[in-house]
């Protein structure tokens, strides 16, 4: 089966209205890695235009960026590095601080996890304004590595993250598109 032509990744998704907060509509994946059918789709889909592409390292943001990534990781045949919120990583970190709506957040990648001459895929779940995406990408330049593309099962595009990630000149595959925040 052509899983690329054949088989809807969204219907896996759910949708929660209100959640966080009034106005967000949560999408949930729980559902689509629940499902043996969508989880196999979502990660081949995921890997495919990267199958031919040298890749030293997948990097994924904490936590569902470690289940899909992982998976992504072992299906390239390639080593993968977290990135985590922070105070988490046990040994020396570079870090991140980033706008959240409310307040600062920060991320932290190990020191030595990556660096000169790494070529590195970004994978998380989704992207929104493109905010958390930026801070990976901008602790995997400061590391010295090279970022080779940033792939994402869900892109909501109305908030322009994706979009702001190409205009940097950063190569971004997605699966599926909701309206919306
Ligand atoms: P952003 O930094 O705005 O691109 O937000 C991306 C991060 O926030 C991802 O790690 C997502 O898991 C999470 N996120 C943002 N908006 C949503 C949403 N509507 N549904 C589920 N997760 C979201």
């Amino acid at each position: 089966m052509d899983l690329r032509n054949g088989f809807d990744i969204s219907r896996y998704i759910r949708s929660i209205p209100d959640y966080p907060k009034k106005g967000i509509i949560f999408r949930d994946i729980t559902t689509l890695l629940a499902n043996p059918h969508g989880l196999r789709a979502a990660v081949d889909e995921l890997v495919w235009p990267f199958l031919k592409t040298d890749i030293d390292y997948v990097i994924g943001i904490e936590a569902r960026g470690f289940i899909l990534g992982g998976a992504v990781a072992h299906e390239l045949g390639k080593g993968f590095v977290p990135i985590r919120k922070k105070g988490k990583l046990p040994w020396k970190v570079i870090g991140r601080d980033y706008e959240l709506e409310y307040g600062v957040d920060r991320i932290e990648v190990h020191a030595d996890a990556i660096g000169e001459g790494d070529r590195v895929l970004l994978v998380d779940d989704l992207i929104a304004t493109g905010g958390t995406a930026d801070a990976a990408i901008e602790l995997i330049r400061e590391s010295g590595a090279e970022l080779i593309a940033a792939a994402f099962v869900i892109d909501l595009p109305d908030l322009g993250g994706a979009q702001k990630l190409r205009e940097k000149g950063v190569k971004v595959h997605t699966l599926v598109e909701f309206e919306g925040e």
